[in-house]
């Protein structure tokens, strides 16, 4: 027999929901220096661990992860570098320690390091001391090699499990990236009392795998053309810069930095710095304005 939500009782389906969830908005009234709308670039650095992941070690899978380190990265970190675009970087241990140098590429060039899991693992599918401990020494890993410890954390596949939330708080972070309740920030609440931990919030609308991500032997064949995703994510940048919010995008070096699409992203950029009044930010530059903006 599986679950039967309809013989649920209220303080069952409630007590579900209110586990982890949306607090206080902290969008906040004005951006720094006047600034209408604050961007929020990110790339997921996931690499060879997302065939890894899932126990496919063929040279097939992991060639397509290693273009994201080989010409992906330094194909971002080149268009990131015109536009005077500070971003926060989402790196699993395992990239991290199969790509010697890169998470020092990133620091160097003035951007964040963030958690982004062990090897890419499902959190849904662990323990919940499987996962404390790959978190842990995941961002022992990322300390080691950033010269300092990583802030925030975006769950791999955004794979948020019933414990993720009090991992994160035992692990100190500011902020995790991983859920959907909004647009702009704002604090989680996990049984009904606030944790101090900012969400800043993501969406598979602005993330490029939905829209790329073919898979030879699944029925996976997206059919979107890049120009119909710098559409959509023009729209949800012109919207956000209406509401005086927050843009934020998800993106994959091993995605976005074929040549077809990181001609897209060169020219969402170009429409973004054509506006007045733009803050790039990192993820963690921003869950730090919107903290103090509240507190103010
Ligand atoms: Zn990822």
């Amino acid at each position: 027999m599986g679950v039967e939500p309809w013989r649920w009782d209220e303080d069952v389906w409630r007590g579900h929901v209110e586990h982890v969830r949306a607090g206080r908005s902290l969008r906040p009234a004005r951006w720094p220096g006047g600034a209408k709308v604050a961007v929020a670039l990110s790339f997921d650095s996931d690499h060879e661990t997302l065939p890894l992941r899932d126990g496919d070690v063929l040279p097939g899978k992991l060639a397509q992860g290693e273009y994201g380190a080989r010409v992906g990265v330094p194909r971002v970190l080149r268009l990131l570098e015109r536009y005077g675009a500070p971003a926060s970087f989402f790196v699993p241990a395992v990239s991290a320690l199969l790509h010697d140098g890169e998470v020092k590429s990133y620091v160097d060039a003035g951007h964040e390091v963030g958690l982004h899991g062990w090897i890419h693992e499902r959190n849904t599918a662990l323990t919940p001391a499987e996962e404390r401990d790959l978190a842990f020494r995941a961002a022992d890993v990322l300390e080691r090699l950033a010269g300092t410890r990583p802030v925030g954390i975006r769950t791999p596949s955004w794979d948020f499990s019933a414990h993720t939330l009090a991992i994160t708080r035992e692990l100190g972070l500011r902020y995790d990236s991983s859920l959907m309740a909004d647009d702009d920030c704002y604090e989680l609440v996990e049984n009904g009392e606030p944790t101090g931990v900012v969400e800043l919030p993501v969406e598979w609308i602005r993330d490029d795998a939905p829209y790329f991500v073919m898979d030879r032997f699944t029925s996976s064949r997206p059919y979107t053309p890049p120009r119909g995703v710098l559409s959509i994510w023009q729209d949800e940048f012109d919207l956000a810069y209406a509401e005086g919010g927050m843009f934020q995008l998800t993106m994959h070096p091993h995605i976005i930095g074929h040549r077809s699409r990181i001609a897209v992203l060169t020219e969402l950029l170009d429409h973004i710095s054509g506006h007045e009044g733009v803050w790039f930010a990192t993820h963690a530059q921003i869950v730090d304005h919107v903290v103090e903006a509240a507190e103010a």
